[in-house]
């Protein structure tokens, strides 16, 4: 059976090329997108050529950003923005096949094995998406090819913007192998650490490794990397029409202080939940758990869980969050991130069963939040906030997705 022909496309510094595409005249100036200075997120989340020339670095404080680059423009992120390039992008990736898998706003894989009939070898269909994507779009990609998903996408990585990286069995040893190993997806820091105590540093390294040996330190996801840095690996690009399951919604926040008290903690759990019952709505699903995850100064990370009768209300999620909090809060370890994660999700469209919980109250928390829904929908998310959020100066915008509770992040 000949290789599969995978594409990797990456859309290069895509915050700020959005904003670029959207006011050329941002091209001639070093531009970030950067969160809230006033919060711990004031940090660079994008940065175009001219900044990147600076020296300006992604996830870097505003402040260290600005003093490599005084005339450094800062513009706040516009997510609707990005979400809509994003999608006319990968309008075009559909038109050469199905199986497009996303991995996040600015990163998709394309199987276009089946493709290459119509349109020609894989090689052809990069350039010619990359050539589209930046004609019709505005926009410039980075595309490896290569028979399996994490080759095509340590491909993409390796030649920036606008290029194509073609990785085979052949060149793969004087290519991605002589990469560190935390390059490679599935390998965090703390992976890689532990990579190191056996002698594993390079792909290479991981690709010769003894299999025995990494299931000894990994368990299962020994095996797994092995085969995923030699090009062994079958994971298949899921078609972009498959639905992808939810598992869990949460959101969670790094304080600017850090929460001492209980009262403290009500204002932030409150807001936390506000985003989580508004997300869950949108998705249609009723969550049936509800988690507490948090981060104390000195990052030690404690978290506990407990069942809930189906909501996708605010105030349901957040008594349950507050109980979790109090039974795993210590004055004396003030908290730095605060976490409240949702699971157990059912869709909203499978009749509930009326229980003693169904009071009349919760069905008033339930239209209020669809009501606020609405609105939000309509003029935007500042529009309306319950009183107690007013209050609160802590809520930095930091949504963590059902992808954090993976065992792998991205880094
Ligand atoms: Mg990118």
């Amino acid at each position: 059976m000949p290789y599969p022909a995978i594409l990797h496309c990456d859309l290069n510094n895509f915050y700020a090329s959005c904003e670029c595409a959207l006011n050329p005249a941002l091209r001639d100036v070093p531009l970030a997108v950067c969160g809230d200075p006033e919060k711990r997120h004031g940090i660079v989340l994008a940065k175009n050529a001219l900044a990147k020339q600076c020296g300006v670095k992604t996830a870097e404080p505003i402040w260290q950003a600005k003093q490599k680059c005084p005339d450094l423009i800062t513009v706040p992120p516009q997510f609707d923005l990005y979400f809509e390039y994003s999608r006319r992008v990968q309008a075009i990736y559909l038109e050469y096949t199905d199986l497009v898998e996303s991995f996040g706003l600015d990163e998709c894989w394309l199987d276009v094995t089946a493709s290459k009939l119509l349109f020609g070898d894989a090689v052809h269909i990069a350039n010619e998406i990359r050539n589209r994507v930046k004609r019709e779009v505005g926009l410039t990609i980075s595309v490896g090819v290569a028979h399996t998903k994490t080759l095509a996408k340590l491909g993409s990585d390796m030649k920036k913007p606008d290029a194509t990286t073609v990785i085979t069995p052949e060149n793969m040893a004087e290519t991605v192998w002589r990469l560190p190993a935390s390059e490679m997806l599935f390998v965090g820091e703390q992976t890689a650490k532990r990579l190191h105590k056996l002698n594993i540093f390079t792909l290479g390294d991981l690709a010769r490794a003894d299999e025995a040996l990494l299931s000894k330190h990994f368990g299962v996801m020994g095996a797994r990397l092995k085969n995923a840095a030699s090009g062994n690996e079958s994971d298949r690009v899921k078609s972009y029409y498959e639905k992808r399951e939810i598992k869990s919604v949460g959101h969670g926040v790094t304080l600017s202080q850090d929460i001492k008290t209980l009262g403290e903690a009500h204002l932030t759990v409150q807001g936390l939940s506000e985003m989580i019952a508004s997300r869950l709505r949108r998705y249609g699903y009723l969550a049936g758990g509800v988690q507490v995850h948090l981060r104390d100064h000195s990052l030690q990370c404690v978290s506990k869980q407990k069942q809930i009768p189906p909501t996708d209300t605010a105030t349901e999620i957040a008594t349950a969050a507050e109980e979790l909090f109090s039974q795993l809060f210590h004055a004396e370890n003030p908290i730095r991130t605060l976490t409240v994660n949702t699971f157990a999700l059912t869709a909203t469209d499978i009749p509930r069963q009326q229980s003693m919980f169904d009071t009349p109250q919760s069905e008033k928390h339930r239209r209020l939040g669809s009501v606020v829904d609405a609105i939000r929908k309509k003029h935007g998310n500042e529009s309306i906030e319950r009183g107690v959020l007013l209050k609160n100066s802590f809520i930095s915008d930091h949504s963590s997705d059902e992808d954090d509770l993976l065992p792998f992040k991205r880094s």
